[in-house]
């Protein structure tokens, strides 16, 4: 039988993606201090992914990995990487993973830890969430505790995933920041500008109160 070929176009595509996406978060201030993560599909088994403690602002080839997600995680990755692996392996469809440490997002984790959702009712931007077609209605975006021990949060984050598959595009971690996804990188980078947008607008009206 034959063995299966690295194929380094799909694997430079998919680094060039991470990339993009990170210098894009980077230079909305959403990733400080060389937090956040970015990660998107090579093919069923790989994605690229930046590495542990790099500053987002200066990325290179050289600090994205490419991961087989049906293997045990190599040293140099980041600790949030169980996250972008249990949302690769649970949902097929998902392209790309994209984590954030933006004040919106961190400041509204807190707000909405006790609840266990942030929701969003009424805007004309729930529109840019796949498979929404109007602002009318409330969207529901799970937030879950902060933990240090990522694979049981992923298990947690996938339980409630998997039962609730009508919630936003993403999810929070209290104190912590925001993950969410896409299809590719369009509508990955959609879904955080949507996020990040309709945080900010909650932000701003909790002010007005
Ligand atoms: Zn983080």
């Amino acid at each position: 039988m034959a063995l299966s070929t690295p194929t380094p176009g799909i694997e430079r595509a998919a680094v060039a993606d991470v990339l993009a996406i990170g210098s894009f978060a980077a230079a909305h201030g959403w990733t400080p201090a060389t937090s956040g993560n970015f990660s998107s599909r090579v093919d069923d088994r790989r994605i690229a992914i930046t590495r542990s403690g790099v500053d987002k602002n200066a990325l290179t080839p050289s600090d994205v990995l490419i991961l087989n997600i049906t293997e045990p995680l190599p040293p140099d990755a980041s600790a949030e990487t169980p996250l972008h692996v249990a949302r690769y392996s649970n949902d097929h469809t998902i392209g790309m993973v994209v984590h954030v440490h933006s004040v919106a997002a961190t400041v509204l984790s807190r707000v909405a830890a006790t609840d266990g959702f942030l929701y969003f009712s009424d805007y004309e931007m729930q529109k840019a969430f796949h498979g929404i077609h109007t602002h009318e209605g409330r969207i529901a975006l799970p937030v879950f505790a902060n933990s240090q021990l990522m694979p049981e949060l992923a298990l947690e984050v996938e339980a409630l995933l998997g039962a609730s598959p009508h919630v936003a595009p993403g999810f929070l971690l209290g104190g912590h920041g925001l993950y969410t996804w896409g299809r590719d990188r369009a509508e990955a980078q959609r879904h955080l500008e949507a996020l990040e947008f309709l945080m900010t607008c909650d932000l701003e009206e909790r002010r007005l109160r």
